[in-house]
């Protein structure tokens, strides 16, 4: 990860504003539950003294007096445990609110970068900010069968598009539950507004959710970075440093590929990108509006067949759901 020292200096210091704000509600916590029943500050000193006694104990190696202090301890927490749950709060309610508890709002585990950390930099470098207010609204939970025809469609062989968008949703729910155990690529394509971009966009949320790296671009952004940087291996093996976001986030997303302005240096760079996360083992997300003979025909049959042997193929089918969204939008309102 090619971070300036001013990049990271800046997700640190909301780490460790994150860690105060965290220290100051688990403070307002304790402070307001103590007010209302001291017997609980009572048994958080003890609770912390005992503690203190049994490491003292253990350390001296008085290995008598341990069963009664663990016994001790646990008849404490019990009370504590009850006590909370009478005052309505929950068991981890003095637990400081994190927001990744893997690092504890850290940003690391160990000496090891924290996937909230990576994913951190992926947005600061890319300014991916935009994609999570898209994702707030566009996830599995918002998606709606309701705009497919349940109409058999004869060019494809009877299927109706909301058999087809029942497959593609099971293809990538798929393709999420077994992100971390076996390597797949999702091709997703179909005419415009049949929701491609909507189901990429599912498919980022949970797995942002689940902690790993995304990285969206839409094919034309990706253009840009492939055609400010070149992609080489240094005699070392090295890869140039902008690149290595690119073949190193878990999923890459590729959206409206096909629209972009291209030429054979551009196409070139994203096929060696592809190639390399291929190698990687590293997924990659790519929609179009174009078939596959379009796409075949746009980059070449070789490079693109080499692709496609490794991508499962969803297709989508439909009306464009961004004119019924608002042809019912005008007759709601
Ligand atoms: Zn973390």
């Amino acid at each position: 990860m090619s971070l300036t020292n001013a990049q990271y200096d800046a997700i640190m210091r909301r780490y460790e504003a994150r860690q105060i704000q965290n220290r100051h509600t688990t403070a307002q916590r304790l402070k307001e539950a103590y007010s209302r029943s001291p017997r609980l500050k009572e048994l958080e000193d003890a609770i912390a003294s005992t503690a203190v006694s049994r490491a003292k104990l253990m350390l001296d190696g008085d290995e008598e007096a341990l069963p009664r202090l663990k016994g001790e301890l646990a008849t404490l927490m019990e009370e504590k445990a009850r006590l909370l749950a009478e005052l309505g709060y929950p068991a981890d309610y003095f637990e400081p609110p994190y927001t990744c508890s893997d690092c504890k709002d850290t940003g690391y585990i160990g000496a090891e970068k924290c996937h909230c950390f990576k994913q951190a930099a992926i947005d600061l470098v890319y300014t991916q900010s935009n994609l999570k207010g898209i994702l707030a609204e566009e996830n599995f939970d918002t998606f709606s069968f309701d705009y497919y025809s349940r109409e058999a469609d004869p060019a494809m062989g009877g299927r109706s598009p909301y058999q087809a968008a029942a497959d593609a949703v099971a293809q990538c729910k798929t393709f999420i539950q077994e992100f971390d155990s076996s390597f797949h690529n999702l091709l997703i394509y179909g005419d415009t507004g049949v929701g491609k971009t909507f189901l990429s966009n599912c498919v980022a949320r949970e797995l942002l959710d689940s902690g790993h790296s995304v990285i969206y671009f839409t094919a034309a952004q990706l253009f840009a970075v492939l055609e400010k940087t070149t992609f080489r291996r240094d005699k070392g093996g090295e890869q140039s440093g902008d690149y290595q976001n690119l073949f190193d986030c878990d999923l890459l997303i590729i959206d409206d590929l096909g629209t972009e302005f291209s030429n054979s240096f551009t196409t070139s760079q994203l096929f060696l990108c592809l190639n390399e996360r291929l190698l990687r083992r590293k997924s990659t997300i790519i929609s179009t509006n174009l078939n596959i003979p379009q796409l075949a025909e746009l980059y070449s049959e070789r490079t693109f067949s080499r692709v496609t042997s490794n991508y499962t193929m969803i297709k989508l089918i439909g009306s464009d759901i961004r004119i019924l969204k608002k042809i019912n939008g005008a007759a709601n309102g």
